[in-house]
């Protein structure tokens, strides 16, 4: 904060003094933006924490999507409804004319990851519900304020151009991004600034790290018969699918060190005394780079046929999500990176690190550093030859088709192992809370970096048209007419929606959702730990 006190006085004092130049005009701009995300911060938790709550898995994010619908109609977005045929998408829209600057972040949440805010070992909410185990409630709250500080300023300074805010449904499934870049949902923008829940504020420019997949689901159908008293007569689906995944087992030995493929059954007949007439096995195929992912999915498919034929079975797929591999974009991360060094990382109380301690404790951690301290440097492009694999990010589908960025925010605790019940721990805390707010001063700064600087979007698109994409072209990996997969997750929301309804947050009520759960904070074991034991 100091430096912006700081910053505010030069500029105060050259108001005295003489005009304003357009570059102390943007450095008072940007200060007010960022006053103005202070004065949101109580808006910003009731959101974290009302998103939190919800707990919502891919394509069945509903109460999600209404509740930031909401907020944005509010504050006079514009809101459509339904892209891609997906019910959970929307885009909301501000202002007019260029640039369009999109702020997106992902929506949903992770199964069985249901998890007491600011209790540092395993405490669910609902034993087995699905739960913010990523914590994915944080990105559009911040997208959110940043967008409504930054409209003020607009507004006030009639400053030409259009603020777009768009939701990653279904992230975990990679199953929205390629979607909405198919169907034409960002021809206009000319930038887009995704932001993704990390631990610490960082952006990177370059080929990310990590990998790109295709989500695709192999389905068998054979007969039915009375599997003592007839097994010949019958042709078993279950056989075909357990074919299918020990011959991936095997071949896993002859893939390249940067692959990542798992499955899961997600349909393995009915009863043991029936043979299997229908089943089904679901892949995640990652690879480092699109000629690899392709050939992978070509195995995959070549054995799913040679499981067909093995059981005398007729074989079906379908994709079900796919993401490309990252590159973003060189200019407009060395401006999100100045900015966050001006913001610099939240100040984290004895509580905060407490919490993060005791967590990283909890799991069995080697070391327990609490939260960081030390701001990012920017990240450096990962070479193809260096890269190990790992996660994805359908956002890569975005970034091979304008200037792409992500912006890492502090909102969460470093050293866990992802998509797990202890991402959830911060995740309606106040490491949240402020690193959301640390987190929508750096966006709002950039976006009026690209408002008021014509030659950023020049460069970030000079760096798209001449670097990024000169000698490497984005194939899709789904076509005109592949259907985005709104029935997954369905069964498991059904399931426990009702009992999850009974824990959502009420901010008329409680300040805070650590006070509606009665939670102190920090919640942190006093006895040895399961892994300790
Ligand atoms: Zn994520």
């Amino acid at each position: 904060m100091k430096r912006f006190v700081l910053g505010m006085m030069v500029v105060a004092l050259s108001i005295a003094t003489a005009p304003l130049s357009a570059q102390d005009k943007l450095a008072q701009q940007k200060a007010d933006a960022a006053k103005g995300v202070d004065e949101m911060a109580k808006l910003a938790q009731e959101m974290v924490d009302s998103v939190f709550s919800f707990g919502e898995l891919g394509m069945q994010e509903v109460e999600t999507s209404r509740y930031l619908t909401a907020q944005l109609e509010k504050f006079g977005f514009k809101v459509t409804r339904g892209q891609s045929g997906i019910p959970t998408a929307w885009v909301a829209t501000w202002g007019s004319g260029k640039p369009v600057i999109a702020l997106g972040s992902d929506i949903d949440g992770i199964p069985q990851s249901s998890q007491k805010p600011g209790v540092a070992y395993h405490d669910p909410i609902v034993e087995g519900a699905p739960g913010h185990g990523e914590g994915h409630n944080t990105g559009m709250p911040l997208n959110i304020v940043a967008a409504i500080a930054v409209k003020r300023i607009m507004e006030r300074d009639k400053l030409p151009g259009t603020l777009m805010l768009w939701p990653g449904v279904a992230e975990e499934l990679v199953a929205s991004k390629a979607w909405f870049v198919r169907d034409g949902m960002f021809k206009d923008v000319d930038v887009n600034l995704f932001t993704h829940v990390g631990n610490n504020l960082d952006v990177s420019w370059g080929q990310a790290g990590g990998t790109g997949l295709v989500s695709k689901e192999y389905t068998f159908e054979g007969e039915t018969a009375h599997s003592a008293g007839a097994p010949w007569r019958g042709r078993s689906a279950l056989d075909a699918v357990e074919l299918m995944s020990i011959g991936w087992q095997y071949r896993r030995e002859h893939l390249r060190l940067s692959q990542r493929s798992h499955s899961v059954i997600t349909n393995g007949g009915d009863q043991p005394n029936v043979v299997p007439r229908n089943a089904s096995i679901w892949f995640y195929f990652r690879e480092i780079d699109q000629p690899n992912i392709k050939a992978m999915v070509e195995i995959g498919d070549k054995m799913a046929e040679g499981a067909a034929l093995m059981t005398n079975t007729k074989m079906t797929s379908r994709i079900l999500g796919t993401a490309y591999p990252r590159h973003f974009n060189k200019v407009v991360a060395e401006t999100m990176h100045a900015n966050i060094k001006t913001v610099g990382l939240p100040t984290w109380s004895e509580a905060d690190q407490a919490l993060a301690k005791g967590l990283q404790k909890e799991l069995g951690n080697p070391t327990q550093p609490g939260l960081a301290v030390k701001v990012s440097e920017l990240g450096q492009p990962e070479p193809l030859e260096n890269n190990t694999g790992g996660g994805s990010d359908d956002i890569g589908d975005i970034s091979w088709n304008m200037p792409t960025v992500t912006l890492r925010y502090p909102a969460n605790i470093p050293g866990l192992p992802g998509h797990n019940w202890s991402s959830g721990i911060a995740s309606a805390t106040p490491i949240a809370h402020k690193g959301v707010v640390a987190g929508a001063k750096v966006q709002a700064m950039t976006i009026l970096d690209l408002l008021t600087k014509p030659e950023l979007v020049k460069g970030a698109w000079d760096y798209f048209n001449n670097v990024q994409t000169k000698d490497v072209k984005y194939i899709p990996f789904i076509s005109k007419d592949t259907p985005a997969p709104t029935h997954l997750n369905k069964a498991i929301l059904e399931k426990y929606r009702d009992q999850m309804r009974k824990f959502y947050y009420d901010p008329t009520k409680y300040p805070t959702y650590l006070d509606q759960l009665g939670i102190k904070y920090p919640t942190v074991r006093t006895t040895p730990s399961a892994q300790q034991q």
